[in-house]
């Protein structure tokens, strides 16, 4: 078997692609349509640079992606700590925590456990003159 190549077909009347005579960023012709008026090389460097953008998202992202089911369940009832102590510790919101600990399906301790626990951790002695 020989090489083929694939040439490309003129795509005479239509133009670039269906909706765009050239790339609607460099003007080129020459490399192929890829989608959105871009062709390749722009495609890829937009794609790019829309994925640097939201670099913040996704490391948050791969933070809440380590906090597990056990990791939960060891911090917040074998270590006794809040829901805004594993907040701090991961670096999100506790309303965040909270939703995560409802969708793994984790028992929220009761006011009053809270209360005491918070009190022999000590959080609550200081009120006190
Ligand atoms: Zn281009």
């Amino acid at each position: 078997m020989r090489h083929q190549r694939c040439e490309s077909k003129p795509m005479s009347k239509i133009g670039w692609s269906l909706k765009y005579d050239k790339c609607t960023d460099c003007g080129t012709t020459d490399m192929p349509h890829i989608g959105h008026g871009l062709c390749r090389h722009c495609y890829h460097r937009q794609r790019y640079i829309k994925l640097s953008a939201n670099r913040e998202r996704t490391d948050k992202g791969d933070i809440i992606r380590q906090i597990t089911r056990e990791y939960l369940i060891r911090e917040y009832k074998e270590k006794g700590k809040s829901l805004q102590d594993i907040a701090n510790d991961v670096k999100c919101t506790r309303q965040y925590m909270h939703s995560l600990m409802k969708s793994f399906g984790v028992k929220r301790r009761s006011r009053s456990e809270a209360r005491s626990l918070a009190l022999s951790a000590g959080k609550l002695g200081k009120r006190t003159a």
